[in-house]
């Protein structure tokens, strides 16, 4: 089962977090395969590694509303997003245009030109009138104009950039499995676990910043393979045998990661209303009846011509088409 394990080091300004996306992830590849536009697999491990990064970002973050993590490409990959809710609900997809062939990384899938992009959008549940998502973005490439291929890289560039927060990720995905390991420098003052542990002496904390250059070294000899092999306390364990680890039982099930979308009829019917009516007529004198695929979890959604009428004639006897401004 699709598992969150958190710790902390006691009495050391660290925490971490680790993600095992199994049985939901498989899920989300299932309802592609076979299909024609079933992903190749560099666009696999992709998507896979940026929904185990969304969770553990949303995790860190806790923040009450869809963290949308976007990869916008200038390459074969024209975007890939996953999005988590603050329940740690995932949902991925991505829009490819031509050939990603084996192999292929950041650079080769999103970045060709230069200009590939990651977009980080947290967007609250219950928004003020006219507030806007908060978004950060960051280019794939690194201090020195060098092109990044990990996704890994560049969401530890954004949260050093945004949170002014050193970051280690390491993420790995295959067909089986979505994994990663966060593991986070915390601020020394107001840190949670440091109770007792700051005095006002300098040598003491130049000691606590050390520690998180020693954690996040550790964590950085996890290689791809142990992370897609191993479960959570042998990873650990390997680790950080050595550190006070403070583990917290997994989350899940329903207090876990899982796939779920969000996706419904009304949402596609608003979609369908925001086309305008000669639009969507257009497509019922064409094709008989209006058909939308979910690009997440592939469900279709059918409107037959009397659907399409009750759409744009809501209650109140409007007369045909008024609606269609909207
Ligand atoms: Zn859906």
């Amino acid at each position: 089962m699709s598992e969150l394990h958190k710790f902390i080091f006691e009495g050391l300004p660290v925490r971490g977090m680790l993600v095992r996306l199994t049985d939901s992830w498989q899920d989300v590849l299932a309802r592609r395969a076979g299909s024609n536009d079933a992903f190749a697999p560099p666009v696999r491990a992709l998507l896979g590694e940026m929904a185990a990064a969304g969770v553990l970002m949303q995790s860190n973050l806790r923040f009450d509303g869809a963290l949308v993590l976007q990869m916008f490409g200038d390459g074969p990959v024209k975007l890939a997003v996953a999005e988590v809710q603050a329940d740690l609900a995932f949902r991925v997809t991505a829009k490819v245009i031509g050939e990603v062939s084996d192999g292929a990384r950041l650079e080769a899938m999103l970045n060709v030109h230069g200009q590939g992009r990651c977009a980080i959008t947290l967007d609250p549940k219950d928004k003020r009138p006219g507030q806007q998502p908060y978004q950060g973005i960051v280019a794939l490439h690194g201090d020195r104009r060098e092109p990044l291929q990990q996704l890994a890289e560049v969401l530890e560039h954004y949260m050093l950039q945004s949170e002014q927060l050193d970051t280690r990720l390491i993420l790995a995905a295959d067909d089986t499995l979505a994994a990663g390991l966060l593991i986070q420098r915390l601020p020394v003052q107001g840190a949670g676990n440091l109770e007792g542990a700051v005095s006002a002496r300098n040598e003491d904390l130049i000691g606590l910043d050390e520690a998180y250059n020693r954690i996040a070294l550790l964590a950085g000899t996890l290689t791809r393979e142990e992370l897609l092999t191993l479960d959570a306390p042998t990873i650990l364990r390997r680790l950080f045998w050595e550190e006070p680890l403070r583990h917290f039982g997994p989350q899940r099930g329903e207090a876990g990661p899982r796939f779920e979308c969000s996706c419904s009829r009304a949402r596609v019917g608003n979609m369908l209303m925001g086309l305008g009516r000669p639009e969507v007529d257009g497509i019922i004198e064409e094709q008989g009846r209006v058909e939308i695929g979910c690009d997440f979890c592939g469900r279709k959604y059918h409107f037959d011509p009397v659907d399409v009428g009750g759409l744009f004639t809501p209650e109140g006897n409007q007369p045909p088409g008024s609606a269609a401004t909207h």
